[in-house]
């Protein structure tokens, strides 16, 4: 289960980046209050908050509860009273995105003056139909490549699903602190996607960017499973002239059969009512995170202090934060 993080992109210490005058240090964990923390969840918040630690910056939690249907009442209390017990405090009051709407809204009638967002009114049946005539074989639950067949129809934008409009060729490239460069071709590999639901729910890609740039988030560390969204995210960073802030994906917690730890896969609750599994969870998330294994036997503040020291000892420190760009524009808008 254990996994290291890449020595290659050791590219700059702490003072030298004081030096050059960088952003104070603003990181995140950012749950969906789908269920509580399980393992998997548990190292991502601790390998964020030990980031944040170790280069002394601010450490914020986010619930990201836009997509109402899919949050389970109570699950937001379950995980901040989960990050307390196990230690993770932050440094400013928890936000919500469920009460944030106004400014996914004025983010999105930013991207509509500047004409990157269409209206769309496939329903995933059509858009598989179109996908399956053109050769792609879908499989249930897919994340499908929108082949932008409503591009130039011209579909009103109230009531109906909203796209945001990529140029017809457009790499987005990143270096990850761990994983090094990867560059996705968003067109062939994301195609344009949803920013507002046809039943007028924001999208986590929208939330997403906006809630970091107006937290001011300088570093994102989060679990692997969100790799491939970052490109689109950065490419909507860019046409909203946000800066881009430096990315960290940790490797993911597996089961026995492999898969990702989660609801789906039903991943059992990190057990805060025992001090004994607590101990050993943290203990768990932190080996994961390629931490040595150093069960805890005094308090966890104590423990929790020798793995900033050890975080901070290890060769994954990248600092830099991209400038703002516009958006590639290669003849399309
Ligand atoms: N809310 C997302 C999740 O729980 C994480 C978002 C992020 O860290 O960017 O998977």
């Amino acid at each position: 289960m254990t996994s290291s993080l890449n020595p290659q992109f050791n590219q700059g210490t702490r003072s030298d980046e004081a030096q050059k005058g960088h952003k104070p240090y603003r990181g995140r964990f950012a749950p969906s209050p789908t269920g509580p923390l399980h393992l998997g969840s548990l190292a991502t918040a601790l390998g964020s908050w030990l980031d944040a630690r170790a280069h002394d910056g601010a450490w914020l939690v986010r619930i990201e509860d836009v997509d109402t249907p899919r949050t389970v009442p109570g699950a937001d209390q379950l995980i901040l009273n989960q990050l307390r017990v196990c230690g993770l405090e932050w440094d400013e009051a928890p936000v919500w995105q469920s009460q944030r709407t106004t400014h996914y809204q004025n983010a999105l009638e930013q991207l509509i003056t500047i004409d990157r967002i269409y209206g769309c009114q496939c329903s995933r049946k059509q858009i598989e139909e179109v996908l399956q005539k053109e050769g792609g074989l879908i499989k249930p639950n897919q994340e499908l490549i929108y082949p932008g067949t409503c591009r130039e129809r011209k579909v009103p934008i109230q009531n109906h699903a909203l796209r945001i409009r990529f140029p017809h060729e457009c790499q987005i490239s990143f270096t990850d602190r761990d994983l090094g460069k990867q560059t996705q071709d968003v067109n062939t590999q994301v195609g344009d996607f949803v920013l507002r639901r046809a039943d007028g729910l924001f999208t986590y890609q929208l939330a997403v960017v906006v809630d970091d740039h107006l937290q001011g988030i300088t570093h994102i560390v989060r679990g692997e499973d969100l790799l491939s969204n970052t490109s689109r995210q950065i490419y909507l960073q860019q046409c909203l002239g946000y800066q881009t802030p430096s990315y960290l994906h940790l490797p993911l917690v597996t089961n026995d059969a492999g898969k990702k730890l989660s609801k789906q896969t039903k991943a059992t609750a990190v057990d805060i009512a025992h001090p004994e599994s607590i101990r050993a969870s943290l203990n768990s998330a932190a080996n994961h995170l390629g931490l040595q294994n150093d069960p805890i036997r005094g308090s966890i503040s104590q423990w929790l202090n020798r793995k900033v020291q050890e975080w901070r000892e290890r060769p994954s420190y990248n600092y830099f934060l991209v400038p703002p760009k516009s958006a590639p524009s290669t003849g399309f808008f």
